[in-house]
């Protein structure tokens, strides 16, 4: 057995996964019974409920998450812990913002991108979050087109000032990164972050607590009663709220009417290895996070503790994928071949919620109930940007609010039915195209 740094006992229902079973601090929240009153109901306790959570509660409002299995359950708890600076929807967010934006819509886009990791920085110092958060990824190519790709992100870096935090490398260069002959160049990027997501997760759960937020466990919301004074309401109790936020992603069944047809799960796989000793300085010595440039990519970085934490592939399916170690074990390979016949301790699996167009998607479902999903696997600091954009609205500054929610996003007809196949089609379709480039 492996020793883990100061093991806590995770509670049954979280996935069997390398964050869990090395949490700094497992969750006891009550379950919802009776009655509760507060300003803001947001249903979901994964990054997108707990940090509008905590940033509602800095501008001194009451607050309640209320979330049906554990805080950090969902993706938050369970993905590649790298913070990058894409949108996912970069490009269509372009086109279409500019509607609104004008000449100012490529401003507007660059800030954004990086305000999630200045929130997490500031937030991990401020409440002295425990999260093995460190800086520097490589975005890695793998054939000249690729390249061509990261050339104009280095040049788009070097004239909005980042010249200090970027560096092209060419194979030679990514070598003496990464014991890896797999790559013929990369762009090393040392804003961009990783971190252990679970722990970040209930870090800011407990931050959101002590500045007196409400949070409730085991309490599935089975209905939002609307009106002038909204509610949620579960199988033992009621929160009646000022306004409530639906922050479930795609676990959750809530308001079909509306919100049907839009975002639809991707099942994404990691696996973590035994810790690998001297080998983890020999194939990553920086510690850098490592993502590579195809449409349905692998990603990798090294825990805490030395072990190399490796997701890749995704079933867009929407249905699970068992023998995660199985599909993962050749690319590790593939990529450190150094690695073969590696011990795998931890595999698990988790649904993204992916949006057709790759938009977050927020808006209202009525005067006072508001929504904001749809990360599509780049999640972590998107649901931070997220957060304080919805807790602005929610206060009262519209501004960034109106700016995406004027997004329009393909509704599927028929959702629950079509918009995997659909999802699948139009994958395998990209991945082709990819192949060509
Ligand atoms: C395998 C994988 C790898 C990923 N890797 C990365 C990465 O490296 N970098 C990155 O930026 N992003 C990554 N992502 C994406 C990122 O994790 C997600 O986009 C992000 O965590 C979504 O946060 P969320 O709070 O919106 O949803 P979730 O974390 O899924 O939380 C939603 C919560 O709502 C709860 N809920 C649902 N319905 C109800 C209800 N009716 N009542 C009460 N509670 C309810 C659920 O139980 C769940 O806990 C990855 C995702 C996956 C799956």
């Amino acid at each position: 057995m492996n020793m883990i740094k100061q093991p806590v006992k995770p509670a049954a229902e979280r996935a069997p996964s390398y964050y869990s079973a090395s949490l700094n601090f497992e969750t006891d929240y009550p379950t919802l019974q009776g009655s509760v009153t507060v300003d803001v109901a947001i249903i979901g306790g994964g990054f997108t409920g707990i940090a509008t959570a905590v940033e509602l509660a800095e501008r001194g409002l009451k607050v309640a998450v209320v979330e049906t299995n554990k805080v950090g359950w969902g993706a938050s708890g369970r993905n590649g812990g790298q913070v990058t600076g894409s949108l996912s929807g970069d490009e269509a967010m372009r086109k279409q913002m500019r509607n609104t934006l004008g000449d100012e819509v490529d401003d507007f886009i660059w800030h954004l991108r990086w305000r999630g990791h200045e929130i997490i920085k500031n937030r991990v110092a401020k409440y002295g979050i425990d999260c093995d958060l460190k800086h520097g990824h490589l975005h890695a190519a793998m054939k000249p087109s690729h390249m061509d790709e990261l050339k104009a992100s280095f040049e788009e870096a070097l004239r909005r000032g980042m010249g200090d935090e970027v560096t092209l490398l060419d194979a030679a260069g990514v070598r003496a990164h990464l014991g890896s002959e797999l790559y013929c160049g990369a762009i090393r990027n040392t804003r961009n972050m990783h971190l252990h997501p679970l722990n970040l997760c209930i870090g800011e759960a407990r931050a959101a607590e002590s500045l007196g937020a409400l949070i409730f466990e085991h309490s599935e919301v089975l209905e939002i009663v609307h009106g002038k004074r909204p509610a949620v309401v579960t199988t033992g109790g009621r929160i009646e709220a000022k306004q409530v936020l639906l922050a479930g992603d795609v676990y959750h069944k809530l308001e079909r009417r509306k919100l049907k047809g839009l975002i639809f799960p991707a099942m994404g796989g990691i696996v973590t290895t035994a810790p690998l000793g001297e080998l983890a300085k020999e194939i990553n010595p920086q510690d850098l996070a490592v993502y590579d440039c195809r449409f349905v990519l692998d990603y990798y970085r090294l825990t805490a503790d030395g072990r190399l934490l490796f997701g890749g592939g995704c079933n867009y399916s929407g249905r699970d994928s068992r023998d995660i170690a199985g599909e993962l074990r050749p690319c590790i390979e593939r990529t450190f071949p150094q690695l073969k016949g590696v011990q795998i301790d931890f595999q698990w699996s988790c649904a993204m919620g992916i949006v057709m167009n790759r938009i977050p998607q927020l808006g209202k479902l009525s005067s006072n109930v508001w929504y904001c999903q749809g990360y599509s696997g780049h999640g972590i600091a998107t649901t931070h940007i997220m957060g304080e954009i919805m807790a602005k609205a929610i206060t009262g500054d519209l501004e960034q609010y109106d700016t995406f929610a004027a997004c329009k996003h393909i509704k599927v007809p028929l959702g629950d039915q079509l918009g995997n196949p659909m999802l699948a089609a139009g994958m395998w379709y990209y991945q082709m195209l990819e192949k060509m480039r």
